[in-house]
Formats: structure tokens, C-alpha cells, sequence
């Protein structure tokens, strides 16, 4: 997706200097054609498995609809990701309501939607059965399951140890299954765990698939007939250029061990997954201007871009790659790239070899399509930047740059002050 042309970055067939000209600087700006490589690859990896977008890595309307008219369905979790995944298209009988703390105006407005959920307590489960029996409707779900697996990942986004607050304990996956059998208006059909983010290692995959099958067993014995079994997403994405499994990789571990657990049980569930990273992450980079150069302790690069539209560094201590876009040159200094906020963590990338930089240089951040946009804020008064879509030579702003009016947009002012 990204090449040097004549020195200056392009990404496909346009000129990252020009975009910035176009569309000015901080902007994220997204490559269809990486997009649509990512989920191709899924698709020729699982072609009989349900693949379901995770919405929150990245919710942009323009990219969740080239996601659902490529028939994948959407893990939602939240009531506002529920009404962006209805509204970029996404079919509502592939639609999985996930979470953890689900409000009752939350569980209805998913009930009325007719999506599927997945429960992960006993009192979600109660207020499921009431909201739908009032609803008189008849609401399937499965369990999130907390497996006790380690992902070997980021502590903050490791999902299925038994420390974290996610899922129901395995040891009371009976009992909850038990219970949904016993209501009116929950049939439970699925099985749902999801161990964690960014993962390279594929075997806590496979342990995860071991776990789940033994309980499907169980959940058979009580007459439970299994339509999915969901394994979530995960898979990691190759931010150091170090590499990184591909979705034919994860299926090359984990398909085996699906089969062998279907070989276990009478019914034939259906593999679910959920990838988010590894659809968005690499399909996307973030423009940001040099505003100043420092030379202190370190190289200070101060750009336009901080945590604001960026957290994952300062907040995970993710590595991304970094690039001076419009130019090349040797890489003969070590350079710290800062953002505008004012708070010493913000800074995006530490002690990088670059070609010499300058105030006004073009700065490229890599790999940044999940987890990027979607974590932004407007902390320090600054406004969303915009993000654009390229398709070879075309661009089109798929959001506009927000303005001050969206600063204060929500606020008011009482009268008594
Ligand atoms: C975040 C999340 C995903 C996606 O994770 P990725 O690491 O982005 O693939 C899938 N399922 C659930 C339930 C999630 O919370």
C-alpha cells in the first residue's frame, strides 16, 4: 500500500505531500485496496466460518460499509456501535451484542434490533429474559466465557485470564446454560470467549478452542444444540516489521483443533470469529507536520499529531513504525517525535534513526487504523483531525475535520452564572 516515489511517500497512486496540501495535517488516511486485501485473506482462510468485524477498533462509516458488502457481520459493544453497524449495512442476523456492563436500554434496543447477544453475567441474562418477554420476543445468545488463558500480549489487553472482568468463570458455565434453558424467551445457541488483543503466538488460540470444546461437550449433555461456537478475535498485526502470523496461519492452527471438536459433539457448530486489528490496523496512516525541532536532552520532533488522535503509544506503549514522508535521505539522527499535549507522556515514538528533519517536514505514522481514530478525543481544545480513503488515484474525505463548534457543540450555559 505504500511506496517512495521519487523520494516522496505515496500511498497507491497518491502523493502523501499532496494529500496533506488537500486535506492539511493531522489527517489519517486509510488505503481501500489494503482494506480489501485483509478481508480477502480472511475469507480465502475461513471460507466457512462467520466473520464478524469488531467494531471498536475502527468505526468509520465508509470503512464498516466496504467491511459489510463483504458480507462479514459485526461484533458491537456498545448501543452506539449497534446503531453504526445497522446503519453501514451490516445484517443484523450476523450482528453480536457484546459487553460487559450492558444497560437495560442498551439490552432492549438490541432486542428490538434482533441481533444475537452475548451474555456475560447472570444478572445480564435475567434482564434479557424480562426485556424479551415483555418484547414477547424470543432472543438467542451465547455466553462469554472466560477461559483462563494468557495470551502473551499487553496486560491491558489480555481478555481472558481469570483475573480480568471479562466473561463468566468456566467452573459456572453449566449452571448459566442451565439457567438460559430454563426461560422463556432466551434460547442459548452459542458459545463466545475472547482471549485478548494484538497476539503472535497462535497456541493460547488453540488452547482457548481446547477449553471451549470440552464445555460444548457438557452443554450437549444438558440438550443444548450448539449453532456457533465464537472465538473471538485477537490476531496481531506486524507493527515492528518483525512480522506476523497471517489469517491463513491462525486457520492453519486453529482449524485442526475446531475439527477435532466437532468430532466430540453430535451437532455442527458454526466457527465464529471477531478480528478488528488484523482487518483495520495496517490499512491506514497518520500525516502529521513538524511544527518544531528542539535539541536538548533529545531530539525533540514536536508535531501536529499528539495523543489526542493517537493514544496507543502513551497508553499501551505500542511501537509504531515512523517515517519522514516527503523526503528520503540517510537516517543519520536520533529523533523523539512528540505531540502538542500538554502532558509529558505524549509522545509518539522514542529514539528513532531518521533522515534529518526539519519544521514544515511531513512525519508518517504506520499501522494505524485500529485502535487510532477510534480512541481519539478532543482533550487540550483540539478538534478531530479528518480521515480520507484512497483507491488508487481517487481520495474523498470519508469525515471532515471537526471545527470549534464541535468543542462546544453539547455545552450550555446556565442562565444562574
Ligand atoms: C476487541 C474485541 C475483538 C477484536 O479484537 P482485535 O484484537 O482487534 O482483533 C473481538 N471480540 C471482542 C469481544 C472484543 O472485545
Amino acid at each position: 500500500m505504500i511506496s517512495r516515489r521519487n523520494g516522496i511517500l505515496f500511498i497507491e497512486e497518491v502523493s502523501t505531500v499532496e494529500i496533506a496540501e488537500k486535506y492539511g495535517t493531522p489527517v489519517y488516511v486509510t488505503s481501500k485496496e489494503q482494506l480489501e486485501k485483509n478481508i480477502e485473506a480472511y475469507k480465502k482462510a475461513f471460507p466457512n466460518a462467520e466473520k464478524l468485524y469488531a467494531v471498536k477498533a475502527n468505526n468509520n462509516l465508509s470503512i464498516m460499509k466496504i467491511i459489510a458488502l463483504n458480507k462479514f457481520g459485526a461484533d458491537v459493544f456498545s448501543d452506539g456501535e449497534l446503531y453504526l453497524a445497522l446503519l453501514s449495512g451490516f445484517d443484523r442476523s450476523r450482528i453480536l451484542f457484546n459487553g460487559n456492563s450492558k444497560s437495560d436500554r442498551e439490552i432492549e434496543m438490541g432486542i428490538q434490533a434482533d441481533v444475537k447477544f452475548s451474555v456475560d453475567s447472570f444478572d445480564e441474562l435475567k434482564a434479557i429474559e424480562s426485556i424479551a418477554e415483555r418484547k414477547e420476543k424470543k432472543v438467542e445468545i451465547a455466553f462469554r466465557i472466560n477461559p483462563d488463558i494468557d495470551p502473551r500480549t499487553h496486560p491491558k489487553i489480555a481478555t481472558g485470564l481469570k483475573e480480568s472482568k471479562f466473561g463468566i468463570p468456566e467452573d459456572q458455565a453449566l449452571k448459566a446454560y442451565e439457567m438460559a434453558m430454563r426461560m422463556k424467551s432466551v434460547a442459548p445457541v452459542g458459545i463466545h470467549c475472547h482471549i485478548g488483543s494484538q497476539i503472535l503466538d497462535l497456541s493460547p488460540f488453540v488452547s482457548a478452542m481446547e477449553k471451549i470444546g470440552k464445555i460444548a461437550k457438557e452443554i450437549e449433555k444438558l440438550g443444548i444444540q450448539l449453532d456457533f461456537i465464537d472465538l473471538g478475535g485477537g490476531l496481531g498485526i506486524d507493527y515492528e516489521g518483525k512480522g506476523a502470523p497471517s489469517a491463513e496461519d491462525l486457520a492453519k492452527a486453529l482449524l485442526p483443533a475446531y475439527e477435532e471438536l466437532l468430532s466430540n459433539l453430535r451437532a455442527e457448530p458454526k466457527l465464529w470469529l471477531e478480528p478488528g486489528r488484523s482487518i483495520v490496523g495496517n490499512t491506514t496512516v497518520l500525516l502529521t507536520r513538524v511544527n518544531a525541532v528542539k535539541r536538548g536532552y533529545k531530539n525533540f520532533v514536536a508535531v501536529d499529531a499528539g495523543f489526542n488522535l493517537l493514544i496507543r503509544p502513551a497508553m499501551y506503549g505500542s511501537y509504531h513504525r515512523v517515517l519522514v514522508a516527503n523526503k528520503e535521505g540517510e537516517e543519520e539522527e536520533l529523533y523523539t517525535i512528540v505531540g502538542p499535549i500538554c502532558e509529558s507522556g505524549d509522545v509518539l515514538a522514542r529514539d528513532r534513526m531518521l533522515p534529518k528533519i526539519e519544521k514544515g517536514d511531513l512525519i508518517a505514522i504506520l499501522d494505524v487504523g485500529a485502535y487510532g481514530f477510534a480512541m481519539s478525543s478532543q482533550y487540550n481544545g483540539r478538534v478531530r483531525c479528518a480521515e480520507v480513503l484512497v483507491s488508487g488515484k481517487r481520495t474523498a474525505v470519508i469525515r471532515e475535520r471537526e471545527t470549534f463548534g464541535d468543542l462546544v457543540a453539547k455545552h450550555r450555559i446556565p442562565e444562574w452564572i
